[in-house]
């Protein structure tokens, strides 16, 4: 069996939806497969934006419904020989009218928690769900909607919840073992044992995709998405990005995890587990090869993988002479910060250990300095260490690839490429895995910087596309 996941870019409207129903039918014709959509292009921005609005008593959500349901609605009046058009449609607006029912609960109090979010946001995926199987059926392909929350057993940390390998893996087997067509599985939503509804995180279909191939020993996993596979950069800041034909599992975690938002890092996890190779391909050019990303890779001539970057984040400095040589500083900062819920995703310490320096995404500074304020007010008042440094805007960059491990000289040349473009840089990590440079510039220096890196690494547009 294959996994085919298919995501909102691909189904952005009923001529893509056309592609993906196309996509599905061949592959069925060849094995077995399961299929795992997200929600139509953009809707779930527009069900989160809707719930901050309800909650500030904002009339706007009403428009912003309508919006989806037209989405929805024209999508599935464009579709050709749907023969239960009417059913189709009463179903999507059932749907949308228990979605406004929250939404005037959430106004009513002025209140939207975390749980009732996930709730909102679940309706994306099922309502895409319906509008593809039902279209599928009417082609002939005989396919059922499935709702992951029957299925995939999370914790109740809601917004990006701990999934249940052993019981969700049971319960996927089970469902789809009796499941008579094509199961097209909601992405991104799960439940609790009680069954409260939960999600897996932005983006978290692809995990979804991966959840359901190792549950049912799946040969593969197929991402489709709008780009011909995983690019060498960002292409939206690096034009002269190209295909990378083959990652290893590892890099694929490292450059999702650093912002290559083409797939979901927490994907790999299952997909290794069971070694289930992942494709990534693009529904408007089924035939381009697409990436492969596996256990054993071959690689090709160039020393690093790709680059990825990650927008808006802001640097923590602890800096002080009173922290050195004196153990239990970094325990107590990082203990703190994840005390106060604040998610580190860099840390540098210079050798002389006066500073440590912690970015996080920019939202979660304040809470962060305010945290670190009261655990080390002693240290603060005494002058052991110094007030904390701020600087917001920033940018991290990580260059990323199994090759840099022990290949001497990455470093000098990484470096040399930023200075001779006059690039500031505010902080430096390399994991001792030596498959990751990271890096933080300024906001305004990001596209830059990721050209100069991409030139020095891959050189011109001509000779790197080979890959
Ligand atoms: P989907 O809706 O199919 O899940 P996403 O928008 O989540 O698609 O992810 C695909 C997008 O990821 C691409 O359109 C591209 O702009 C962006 N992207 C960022 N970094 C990379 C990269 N290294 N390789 C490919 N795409 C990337
Ligand atoms: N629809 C969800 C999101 O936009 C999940 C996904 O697309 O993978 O984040
Ligand atoms: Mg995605």
């Amino acid at each position: 069996m294959r996994v085919l996941k298919f995501g909102g870019s691909s189904l952005a409207d009923a001529a893509r939806i056309k592609d993906v129903c196309s996509i599905i039918g061949s592959a069925r014709e060849r094995e077995p497969v399961a299929v795992v959509l997200s929600a139509m292009k953009g809707v779930t921005n527009l069900l989160l934006q809707c719930a901050g609005e309800a909650a500030v008593g904002d009339a706007a959500y009403h428009d912003h419904v309508a919006e989806i349901l037209t989405q929805h609605r024209e999508a599935v009046e464009r579709l050709p020989g749907a023969a239960e058009r009417s059913v189709l449609i009463a179903m999507l607006e059932q749907l949308v009218h228990e979605l406004t029912e929250l939404l005037r609960g959430v106004e009513l109090v002025k209140e939207c928690s975390a749980r009732t979010l996930d709730v909102i946001a679940s309706f994306g995926e099922r309502m895409s769900c319906r509008l593809v199987s039902a279209y599928l059926d009417s082609r002939g392909t005989p396919a059922v909607t499935v709702d992951a929350r029957t299925m995939i057993i999370t914790d109740n940390y809601h917004g990006s919840a701990a999934v249940d390998f052993a019981l969700s893996y049971r319960l996927i087997a089970e469902e789809l073992a009796q499941t008579r067509g094509i199961p097209v599985i909601t992405g991104f939503i799960a439940a609790t044992a009680e069954g409260v509804t939960t999600t897996l995180g932005r983006n978290g279909s692809d995990y979804t995709a991966s959840l359901v191939a190792a549950a049912v020993g799946a040969d593969a996993i197929e991402i489709w998405t709008d780009v011909d596979g995983v690019l060498s950069a960002d292409p939206r800041h690096v034009p002269e990005a190209f295909v990378v034909g083959q990652l290893s599992f590892k890099e694929a975690m490292e450059l999702s995890y650093f912002g290559a938002e083409v797939i979901h890092p927490y994907t790999m996890i299952p997909a290794v587990e069971k070694n289930i190779p992942i494709w990534i391909r693009n529904t408007l050019n089924p035939n381009a090869p697409g990436t492969r990303i596996s256990e054993d890779v071959v690689h090709d001539k160039h020393p690093i993988t790709g680059i990825a970057s990650i927008d808006n984040v802001s640097l923590v400095n602890v800096e002080g002479g009173g922290m050195v040589g004196v153990p239990g500083i970094a325990g107590r900062v990082f203990s703190t910060l994840a005390q106060v819920g604040v998610n580190v995703i860099m840390i540098s310490q210079a050798s002389s250990e006066h500073s440590i320096c912690i970015v996080c995404r920019q939202g979660q500074a304040r809470s962060a300095i305010e945290g670190l304020g009261r655990e080390l007010a002693h240290e603060l008042s005494h002058k052991l260490i110094e007030r904390f440094e701020l600087i917001e805007d920033l940018e991290i960059i990580a260059v990323i690839g199994e090759k840099m491990r022990g290949s001497p000289g990455i470093s000098g040349k990484l470096f040399s490429a930023l200075g001779d473009a006059g690039i500031n840089i505010l902080a430096i990590a390399q994991g001792s895995s030596e498959m990751n440079i990271s890096f933080l510039v300024h906001r305004q220096d990001r596209a830059r910087a990721l050209q100069a890196v991409h030139r020095a690494f891959f050189g011109t547009a001509e000779s790197g596309a080979h890959a």
